[in-house]
């Protein structure tokens, strides 16, 4: 095992107060960081990514387990800190300053690629609506977010968690939660719990629709869900009964009681009645 000084010591060594703004929360327990990456399972190959590295325990446990990691890092502060590690495991961590949401991580390193990341929670569901448009470039995606989001991605048809983010995610991926952290094992500690999930992509969506489409249709549907689908999808302009009698699904049905295909089929009728009216012109 690589000698380093303990966390605590190197944070405090660099100054590294944290930032709310960045929703800096350190893991400082590296028996859960290697709990974290013990959930990834073998990332000795390819290129492991991790979003937000910090002060770096979630980066040691990775190295630790012969991970070859690249980091994306918005806090300038951690350069240093993040370099002495880098030191530490020549050639295994490369890091780049910047902004994730800007960066494809899809064409980092070399595959397979996997991403292990506490997520910053402020930009945790953006981040993966970014890396769910390219899914198929990675393994998995071993992530922590707050719970109550994880849940949602997680949710199935019939519950409250159910909505627009886990129609998307389930469709182009295998969902499981692993477990959850309490906010003591944080610095400083988060309002809210935690839950480290992982998204295995499919190999082929769940069924066939276009993601744009998808994307509208679940939106106009959740955008009231407490309404009928024959009333919430009048949104997207058309006869909301008809569409969802060619969908076969029943019009006084709410949303959160469809399946991901039946948003699919949606999905397909309104791409079919476009199509349909453009050829008309
Ligand atoms: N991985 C560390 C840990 O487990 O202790 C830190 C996790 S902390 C919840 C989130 C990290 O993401 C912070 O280091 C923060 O500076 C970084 N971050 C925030 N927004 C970011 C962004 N848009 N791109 C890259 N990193 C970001």
């Amino acid at each position: 095992m690589t000698e380093l000084p303990p966390l605590r010591d190197v944070i405090a060594r660099h100054g590294l107060l944290a930032d709310k703004s960045l929703g800096q929360h350190f893991l400082l327990d590296l028996n859960l960081c290697a709990r974290i990456v013990r959930t990834a399972g073998d990332v000795t190959r390819g290129t492991t990514i991790e979003v937000g590295p910090g002060p770096g325990g979630l980066t040691r446990a990775l190295l630790e387990a012969g991970a070859n990691v690249i980091a994306i890092e918005k806090d300038p502060r951690c350069g240093a800190l993040l370099g002495e590690l880098a030191d530490a495991y020549p050639g295994k961590l490369e890091v780049i300053p910047g902004d994730a949401l800007k960066i494809d991580a899809a064409t980092l390193g070399t595959a397979p690629r996997r991403i292990v990341a506490n997520l910053p929670y402020n930009v945790g569901t953006e981040l993966l609506f970014g890396w769910l448009e390219n899914v198929t470039a990675f393994e998995s995606m071993t992530l922590m977010f707050q719970r109550e989001v994880a849940l949602r991605i997680a949710a199935e048809p019939g519950t409250k968690a159910y909505g627009r983010v886990s129609i998307m995610a389930q469709w182009l991926c295998h969902v499981e939660i692993a477990f959850d952290i309490n906010p003591r094992a944080f610095t400083p500690p988060p309002q809210v719990d935690s839950s480290v999930i992982t998204l295995y992509p499919r190999p082929a969506p769940l069924a066939p629709a276009n993601r744009a489409t998808l994307e509208r249709v679940t939106a106009s549907a959740f955008g009231q869900r407490r309404k009928m689908l024959r009333q919430s999808l009048k949104s997207l302009g058309g006869d909301a009964i008809a569409l969802c009698e060619a969908a076969g699904i029943d019009p006084t049905a709410r949303a959160e009681t469809l399946t991901v295909q039946q948003f699919c089929a949606l999905a397909n009728v309104v791409d079919g009645l476009e199509n349909a009216r453009d050829t008309r012109g």
